[in-house]
């Protein structure tokens, strides 16, 4: 058990879970548009520079996850492609897509809330990061708000499912 007491009052864990909450804001917005709710905030010295979340189907493009929407967003505001010393909040593990477009952004850190199964290449189905032959290190962070992320997913795709069933 770590002694509370001694902890300063400000704590990295609130200020990630402060920042996530926008994030899931953002994948809200997602789920009311009929996507899969996953949505992403960029940060820079204690402010927002970018926001987006996933509009694949909105959009009829495959490379709008929330994350690029999210780099997009902050590159036109900041004019400029390099996002350095930004930290991304996405509530659902990057894929492999987004975890190179963050390399080339060179984003400072990620912070992720719930793990992807199926396409997660930070730290489940592969570590893309851990790459030899990046030559830009990005720090990452997980599990933040995991279960509320997890929650929203889960009953999107048991709704979705029951309306499938409906509908046959
Ligand atoms: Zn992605």
């Amino acid at each position: 058990m770590k002694e509370k007491a001694a902890q300063p009052s400000f704590s990295f864990e609130d200020e990630h879970e402060r920042w996530m909450r926008l994030a899931l804001e953002q994948a809200r917005q997602a789920e009311a548009m009929g996507e899969v709710p996953v949505g992403a905030v960029l940060v820079r010295h204690g402010e927002v520079i970018g926001q987006g979340h996933n509009r694949v189907i909105t959009l009829n493009d495959p490379s709008a996850h929330a994350e690029i929407m999210a780099l997009r967003d902050a590159g036109a505001r900041e004019n400029n492609y390099r996002l350095p010393e930004s930290t991304l909040y996405v509530t659902l593990e990057p894929c492999l897509m987004c975890a190179g477009a963050l390399i080339h952004a060179r984003i400072k850190q990620l912070v992720f809330s719930t793990s992807d199964p199926k396409t997660g290449v930070i730290d489940t189905v592969d570590h893309a990061f851990q790459r030899s032959y990046h030559n830009h290190h990005i720090a990452v962070h997980s599990g933040v708000l995991a279960t509320d992320s997890a929650r929203m997913l889960r009953d999107f795709f048991a709704a979705r499912r029951q309306r499938r069933n409906a509908d046959s």
